[in-house]
């Protein structure tokens, strides 16, 4: 669930996401969301 940050719509379901796994640090799941809103792409980091 990620929150759209032009209209404050939430998004439940990312279209796309992938691990970033910098080096010495924890690995984050990020997720690419779309507004169905306003048709905005933003990403956000997706809570497991
Ligand atoms: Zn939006």
């Amino acid at each position: 669930m990620a929150k759209c940050p032009k209209c404050g719509t939430e998004v439940a379901q990312p279209t796309k996401t992938w691990t970033l796994a910098p080096k010495g640090r924890k690995p984050v799941t990020v997720g690419l969301f779309k507004c169905p809103s306003c048709g905005a792409y933003f990403r956000a980091a997706v809570a497991k």
